[in-house]
């Protein structure tokens, strides 16, 4: 089963929900626990993965063979991302606005276009005590995180219980790293910015017909209008955490909360009792 852990904005707690659902599943669940917020990565500080293996990210970037061009524009035409300017005796790549899609090289009648590997990032490979972990890391000047999203996802074992950490948001990269998720998890806090970013959120979900169960963060700060919006929108509150000074201290050392708080445990685990319950 596939559940990824997602919220409209930052700071939330997503990843503090990610994390301590991983490492509260009991024996029985095998437990693959992917990090796909490749800009900002922070998963392991909590799980403190051994890391044992490390791998480069490329992304295939066009490079045009001037001699057999014949500027006809076919790839400029192609490209869903205008990262190709045919001019009359020039073709201009931008590599940063490449998907590496492999359209213009595939179309191109003359056969006038290679790919070239850029890297993007990388891949870190571990493991947290019997936590699988993966994530990646998108290099400093990068803007192409859902090249590197796929390839984290590539390595996905489906016979394992598989957490990922979703980045925030609801563009591109969220969608990258949600979809084909059995379930969804959307952490937020009763806020009118927790509103608004959920109903994005929820709504990105719904296109994508992933079920999904909200987290309220912090609960007892703001007012019910949540809460509300769950009830209309028939999407299951599934666990509430109120405002702690015990948490934001544990989160700020890089510890879990049931690191510090061992009832917390429980809580999470009935959090997965109830996912499984939605799925049957
Ligand atoms: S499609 Fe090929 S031949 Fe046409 S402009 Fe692009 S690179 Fe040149
Ligand atoms: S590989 Fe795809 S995204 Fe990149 S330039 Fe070619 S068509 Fe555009």
């Amino acid at each position: 089963m596939i559940i990824s852990v997602a919220s409209g904005k930052g700071g939330t707690g997503k990843t503090t929900v990610a994390v301590n659902l991983a490492l509260s599943l009991d024996e029985n669940q095998s437990v693959q626990f992917l990090d796909c917020d490749v800009e900002e990565p922070n998963a392991h500080f909590f799980l403190k993965p051994q890391i044992h293996k490390s791998q480069p990210v490329f992304l295939p970037v066009p490079e045009i063979i001037e001699e057999k061009c014949t500027y006809c524009g076919k790839c400029a035409e192609v490209c869903a991302y205008n990262a190709i300017a045919v001019l009359k005796d020039n073709v201009l790549v931008f590599p940063e606005l490449c998907h590496g899609c492999g359209g213009c090289s595939l179309l191109c009648p003359e056969k006038a276009i290679n790919e070239k590997g850029q890297k993007i990032g990388k891949i870190e490979f571990g493991a947290s005590n019997d936590i699988q972990f993966i994530h990646g890391k998108l290099d400093i000047g990068q803007a192409m995180s859902p090249p590197l999203i796929r390839e984290v996802k590539r390595h996905i074992n489906s016979t394992k219980t598989v957490i990922i950490d979703a980045p925030p948001g609801t563009s591109c990269p969220v969608v990258e790293s949600v979809k084909g998720s059995d379930f969804s998890l959307l952490v937020t806090e009763p806020t009118p910015f927790g509103l608004n970013d959920l109903h994005l959120a929820a709504e990105t979900l719904k296109k994508l017909e992933i079920p999904c169960g909200v987290v309220i963060n912090r609960s007892d700060i703001g007012d019910s209008q949540v809460e509300e919006y769950c009830l209309e929108q028939s999407i299951p509150v599934l666990m509430t955490i109120p405002m702690d000074r015990n948490i934001a201290v544990a989160y700020s050392k890089g510890e879990s909360i049931i690191a510090t708080q061992p009832d917390y445990r429980e809580k999470f685990q009935e959090l997965f009792r109830k996912i499984l319950a939605i799925k049957k």
